[in-house]
């Protein structure tokens, strides 16, 4: 028996006050199921803050960290279940797939009223485990804690890395590995692909329960609309065109849009082959899985529409009673994704370049121009966005941001025209450059510093840079002249060029 178990009645009673609404859905929305014990867990991370921010008692969910993470001793309070979902996976349609290797804890409301889900991923096989081992590795895991808490940072909608584990038992993928369990934190797991799984069975009153559960939970302000489930459509197109905007701000790829990996609450979900691009090229893929680049960088906008109207598809039956005006609503929706994008990724490029929301005519031209030649000349998407800050406030920043291109004088005529147009604008050199900051990260997780740590920690036990590289990435948007080494793009022969599913 562990530590955990004995001292029960004392703390872990109170360790978390859960409030499962998901469990008491109707049966068919979940399977319940237990996580399945390790032999011999121990504590890598704990997210402290987060704990706190959850309202937990972190003391005691600390001290038994290794116990309750692993899912070996289980936490009062909890209802453990796996969600079930479908999904089309790269453009597929598999009517059942459903958490294979995640186990929902529950729910908790948060500190600022938020209800959030508590889940443990890799802690064993469920009814949906396929021929899965239901198992997930340490480098996965690892890697889902340092970029999820990286998005968060850097101010993107995401689910959150509260624990991670190791389990002290080996793994078997194309290799041996050693195991983890990781636990995320989201505002919820229900995916486009939960929709999915009751619209392919034909089961619209499902589909309406899911739907009502959705609106209560995520977009309460819709329950009085006219038409609330095609507002909620709207919303949810509206909170990812938002999310994947976001998403090209910062140069990241997620790798693997599925539609069981697209959530209704707008949050980024599922860790697995995503990547940072270096060099700005919309082209850009690194999921080794992905040989049709259909998740490139620049394919997002595209798929996040295509995923919208597979949610449209499996709600159709609920938005009209005449199905041939639903189709008609439901076109409309999956149409409007895409000028939403636009809106967003306007707001988001803007800033970025530091123009404030008075637009003029030639200002698309202006930043066309900056892409194509970021894109010519195999420009560092991030570092040059970081300099041209610097160069909003002083000429004499010019040559650094010249010197991460090919020909150094490449922008030159740019930054020209870019300081014309901002000379009509109010704000000080100071404060615009203050604010490019504020939307320019110095510091993003590169790949190949992630692969660093994650070779440390697996390889060799040795923890110590996955704790630093999630030090330094808890503030990209300061400078921390003293890990300038975690800004600096790869050198030659520090490239990575493929990234792993987590499976
Ligand atoms: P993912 O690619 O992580 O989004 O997973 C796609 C589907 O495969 C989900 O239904 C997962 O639950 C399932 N899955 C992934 N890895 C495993 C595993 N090791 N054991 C069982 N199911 C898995
Ligand atoms: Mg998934």
């Amino acid at each position: 028996m562990s530590d955990a178990t004995q001292t029960h009645g004392a703390n872990g009673g109170r360790a978390i006050a859960f409030d499962n609404s998901y469990a008491r859905l109707p049966d068919i929305f979940f399977a319940p199921v237990d996580p399945t014990p390790v032999e011999a867990p121990r504590l890598i991370a704990f997210n402290r803050p987060l704990a706190e921010a959850l309202g937990l008692d972190a003391e005691a969910l600390e001290r038994h960290g290794a116990a309750y993470f692993s899912g070996n001793v289980p936490l009062p309070g909890s209802l453990p279940l796996a969600m079930a979902y479908a999904g089309h996976q790269f453009g597929q349609f598999v009517p059942q797939l459903g958490d294979g290797r995640a186990i929902l804890l529950g729910e908790v409301v948060d500190r600022a009223g938020q209800r959030r889900d508590i889940q443990l991923k890799g802690a064993g096989q469920t009814p949906y485990s396929r021929r899965g081992d239901g198992r997930a590795a340490l480098g996965p895991v690892l890697r889902e804690y340092i970029i999820s808490e990286a998005m968060h940072a850097l101010g993107i909608p995401t689910t959150r890395a509260l624990a991670a584990v190791t389990t002290g038992q080996p793994v078997y993928r194309d290799r041996v590995l050693p195991g983890g369990v990781f636990t995320r934190v989201a505002a919820s797991h229900i995916r486009v692909g939960t929709f999915q799984f009751f619209a392919a069975r034909g089961d619209t009153g499902n589909v309406r329960v899911l739907a009502d559960h959705v609106i209560d939970r995520h977009y309460p302000d819709l329950k009085g609309a006219d038409r609330p489930y095609l507002a909620l459509l709207d919303a949810v197109a509206d909170r990812q065109a938002a999310l994947i905007a976001r998403w090209l701000g910062i140069g990241f790829i997620h790798g693997v849009m599925n539609t069981d990996n697209m959530t209704i609450s707008g949050e980024t979900i599922d860790f697995g082959p995503c990547a940072f691009m270096d060099r700005y090229d919309p082209r850009t893929v690194y999921s080794s899985i992905d040989r049709a680049g259909r998740y490139a960088f620049g394919n997002q906008p595209m798929i996040g529409q295509w995923n919208i109207a597979r949610l449209a598809e499996a709600m159709l039956a609920i938005l009209d009673d005449d199905q041939d005006k639903a189709v008609e609503q439901a076109n409309a929706a999956v149409g409007r994704f895409m000028e939403r994008f636009q809106d967003h990724w306007k707001a988001v490029i803007r800033a970025k370049i530091g123009l404030g929301a008075r637009e003029e005519d030639s200002d698309q031209d202006l930043i066309r121009d900056l892409l194509v030649t970021l894109y010519e000349q195999k420009a560092d998407y991030t570092l040059t966005f970081r300099r041209l800050a610097d160069a909003a406030e002083d000429d004499a920043a010019d040559a650094r941001l010249g010197a991460l291109l090919e020909d150094p004088h490449a922008l030159t005529p740019w930054l020209a025209a870019w300081r014309v147009r901002l000379a009509g604008e109010p704000a000080t050199l100071q404060d615009r450059a203050a604010a490019m900051r504020r939307v320019n990260p110095a510091f993003i997780p590169r790949n190949h510093k992630v692969e660093e740590a994650l070779t440390e920690a697996v390889d060799h036990g040795d923890f110590s840079l996955f704790a630093a590289l999630n030090d330094v990435l808890a503030r990209p948007y300061e400078d921390q002249p003293a890990f300038a080494a975690y800004s600096e793009p790869p050198r030659p022969g520090e490239e990575i060029t493929a990234t792993f599913c987590g499976t």
